[in-house]
């Protein structure tokens, strides 16, 4: 079995198991995992309060195909399409936007042309839609081919199919903004994933992260959908901070959201540590 990692100082060798499951909680994807059992736990390390997903469950081949079917059903469009239509306050898209929006004001960009944006993972793509419409020029890179596809016919933004472990800035280009939007939780070690980013901001470029909240979540007990199957991670204040640190950043700005869907995330903004000597 593949065990998540986050280079912790702990080494998982200060972790105790709190929560265990023998069945999917509900809302959870359904997957079929054949003749295996149903079995499961989150270890939570007792020093940096991080949450380690422990699961034999093969979920090798989540990600081709199944996560996204269950995820949208196919529906690409109708969901992207419900999803614009919500009220601001309904949102958790609109407050992501306004967020990312206020700090880029607060840094000055050059105004003689469009800021650009990287969006890893980007799913159905309601985010780098609403920031084209704020004047940003978006590309986003997602492992799916029907992601791909919506965010270059539906969406209307420089769409690459790929796996950000992998792919180069050669390839994709250098922008302002990298942002990882509650995919970090979904990679055995995010912090190799988040460390990559670094090659892909220009002088002054900064990323910003969304991640599940286990320290306020699991107050409302195991069943929530920040514990669900897909996340290998589940993160505290102080294991984003650790994750940050070890990928290369420096934390300019972390924040507790109770998200209008009920989800409970920590957001953040980080600058790289060899590219910025001071924060703003
Ligand atoms: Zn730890």
């Amino acid at each position: 079995m593949m065990r998540p990692t986050l280079q912790c100082p702990c080494n998982l060798n200060y972790c105790e198991t709190v929560f265990r499951y023998d069945a999917p909680p509900p809302g959870e994807m359904r997957i079929d995992f054949g003749a295996q059992t149903y079995q499961r736990a989150y270890l939570r390390c007792a020093l940096c309060r991080h949450w380690y997903s422990e699961n034999p469950l093969d979920l090798s081949r989540l990600y081709d195909s199944a996560y996204v079917s269950a995820t949208y059903g196919d529906r690409f469009r109708e969901t992207f399409q419900r999803i614009l239509a919500l009220p601001p306050e309904g949102s958790d898209n609109a407050a992501r936007v306004a967020r990312v929006l206020q700090f880029a004001r607060a840094k000055n960009l050059p105004s003689h042309k469009a800021p650009t944006l990287l969006d890893i993972g980007s799913g159905l793509g309601v985010f780098p839609y609403r920031m084209k419409e704020a004047g940003w020029e978006c590309t986003v890179l997602d492992p799916d081919a029907r992601a791909v596809e919506h965010a270059t016919t539906v969406v209307g933004v420089r769409a690459i199919k790929g796996d950000f472990l992998t792919i180069t800035p050669e390839q994709v280009g250098t922008f302002e903004l990298v942002t990882f939007n509650k995919v970090l939780e979904h990679v055995l070690d995010p912090v190799r994933m988040l460390e990559r980013a670094t090659g892909f901001l220009r002088t002054n470029g900064w990323v910003y992260i969304e991640l599940p909240d286990g320290e306020v979540a699991s107050h409302h007990g195991s069943q929530r959908e920040e514990f669900f199957i897909e996340h290998h991670h589940v993160f505290s204040a102080g294991s984003l901070n650790m994750l940050a640190e070890r990928a290369g950043f420096l934390t300019l700005s972390v924040e507790r959201l109770h998200e209008p869907s009920g989800k409970f995330t920590l957001c953040a903004f980080l600058a790289p540590k060899s590219l910025s000597p001071a924060a703003p």
